[in-house]
């Protein structure tokens, strides 16, 4: 009766939830905003106030941001990530090929 019903979806972190930064991911690579799959080296950093490519938010100096050097992201030659935004970007791969 009185199961605490709390949960991380309700967590004002400003972060996406797993899933919807996936489907963000699959649906960016369709669009052609994001290439599909790694094609560059990447470097990881501390956040210097880069926009993630993925969920188009600020990569703070105490996240850690991914690099892809060497590829296009909408109009960036450079494409920042942060962490979880990469991770889901890598795995949109098998799906959208
Ligand atoms: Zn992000």
């Amino acid at each position: 009766m009185d199961m605490e019903c709390t949960s991380a979806r309700g967590a004002e972190t400003g972060a996406l939830e797993a899933d919807d930064r996936f489907s963000l991911a699959v649906s960016r690579v369709r669009s052609g905003y994001l290439p599909a799959g790694q094609s560059g080296a990447v470097s990881a950093g501390a956040g210097r106030g880069e926009l993630c490519v993925l969920c188009d938010r600020v990569i703070g100096a105490d996240e850690v941001v991914y690099e892809v050097i060497g590829m296009k992201c909408g109009r960036s030659r450079k494409c920042s990530f942060h962490r979880p935004c990469y991770d889901a970007w890598m795995m949109t791969s098998p799906h959208v090929l």
